[in-house]
């Protein structure tokens, strides 16, 4: 596997760039990873400023693990996802819950791969892909 740039993705605004290009890809990586969770939070009326600091806090830390590994850079959407999702469980209770599943059990949907690129939100009862980290809006 190899990291790859989304440069066709226009994304969010970039604040200021420090150092230059490792560095700046890194920078990228996580405000893109940061983008997606918080699209996600806002799509479930949980980006509330106490959840977001947890977004900060799951970002700051991979910004240091990818420190340690430099080519988890490509995994960050989806770790950032799962750290918040972790978070969220001890304070606010399972996220996302499952759409498929509406009336059945209630559970929360998984983030597959755990450690890939292109990490989506899935029903792990029915197998079914939910959509894309960043864009659970659409399907809410
Ligand atoms: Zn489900």
């Amino acid at each position: 596997m190899e990291p790859k740039e989304s440069a066709s993705d226009s994304g969010p605004p970039e604040e200021g760039h420090h150092g230059k290009g490792h560095q700046n890809a890194l920078e990228r990586a996580l405000h893109a990873a940061r983008a997606l969770i918080l699209a996600d939070l806002e799509a479930s009326d949980v980006a509330r400023a106490d959840i977001v600091s947890l977004v900060e806090a799951a970002v700051t830390h991979r910004r240091w693990w990818v420190g340690e590994w430099p080519e988890g850079v490509a995994f960050v959407d989806g770790l950032v996802a799962q750290d918040v999702q972790d978070a969220l469980l001890e304070r606010y209770g399972r996220w996302p819950v499952c759409p498929v599943c509406v009336g059945a059990d209630f559970h929360a949907l998984d983030v597959e791969p755990e450690l890939g690129e292109e990490p989506h939100w899935v029903c792990g009862k029915t197998s079914t892909v939910v959509a894309r980290v960043g864009y659970l809006g659409e399907k809410l």
